[in-house]
């Protein structure tokens, strides 16, 4: 991907951002792009930083703390750990993320608490609105357990909920989904919504998502 048809895509993501705070009626200050860099380079990260792009999403822990390595001259860079991670990796995400979206185990809850220095991690639970049985996340019946559980910690924030909707080729498929979401957000008391992907955001964005995760659309199809 070259920085124009990166600036080219960004321009059309940015408008079609824009459209759906529109439709919502909602402020375009009140989502936050984070650009999922999984598996493309460092370089391709400082390429998109030097066109004003901020947040950053890793699926990665090992990955996260190599570009947080590589590109620390990039001023304002922020990292999104967006992708589910063991005990034993916690470390990096710790010491290198500025939010982390996937929180779904206690063990890995703990290790990030302890292993936290500075400011509190602000965290997403993630959220098995669907309840099917291979997806990944809390389910809705424990979460007020797992809210609980996590807010003992004291390194830790949970600011709001995150979730992974089956894919569909029909995107309404997703919004019942991010409806759910945010009814469990408010129910809760949680003000930010971690939803939206290249095939979904603009009907997160109508949901009331304050996080959207955008790779494919800025960056092509990964390798
Ligand atoms: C890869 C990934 C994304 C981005 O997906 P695209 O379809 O490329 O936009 C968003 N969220 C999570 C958790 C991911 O793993």
């Amino acid at each position: 991907m070259s920085a124009e048809g990166l600036e080219r895509n960004l321009n059309e993501v940015e408008a079609r951002i824009g459209a759906s705070c529109l439709r919502a009626g909602r402020q375009r200050s009140s989502v936050t792009l984070i650009s999922v860099t999984k598996r493309h380079p460092s370089e391709m990260v400082r390429t998109a930083w030097s066109l004003g792009l901020r947040h950053f999403g890793e699926n990665y822990a090992q990955e996260l703390r190599d570009k947080n390595e590589a590109l620390s001259d990039c001023v304002g860079i922020r990292w999104h750990a967006i992708g589910p991670v063991q005990p034993k990796n916690a470390k990096y995400i710790a010491k290198a993320a500025h939010w982390f979206h996937a929180l779904t185990r206690l063990d890995v809850a703990q290790e990030l608490s302890r292993r936290r220095t500075g400011a509190p991690l602000p965290c997403f639970i993630e959220v098995n609105v669907s309840g099917e049985a291979t997806k990944v996340g809390i389910k809705t019946s424990e979460l007020e357990h797992f809210i609980g559980e996590v807010r003992t910690l004291p390194n830790l924030e949970v600011i709001g909920l995150m979730t992974m909707p089956p894919f569909s080729e029909n995107v309404e498929t997703s919004r019942p989904y991010f409806r759910s979401l945010a009814d469990l957000s408010r129910a809760y008391g949680l003000p930010h919504l971690s939803m939206g992907s290249t095939n979904d955001f603009e009907v997160a964005i109508e949901e009331g998502a304050t996080f959207v995760r955008i790779g494919t659309a800025l960056f092509g199809e990964r390798l």
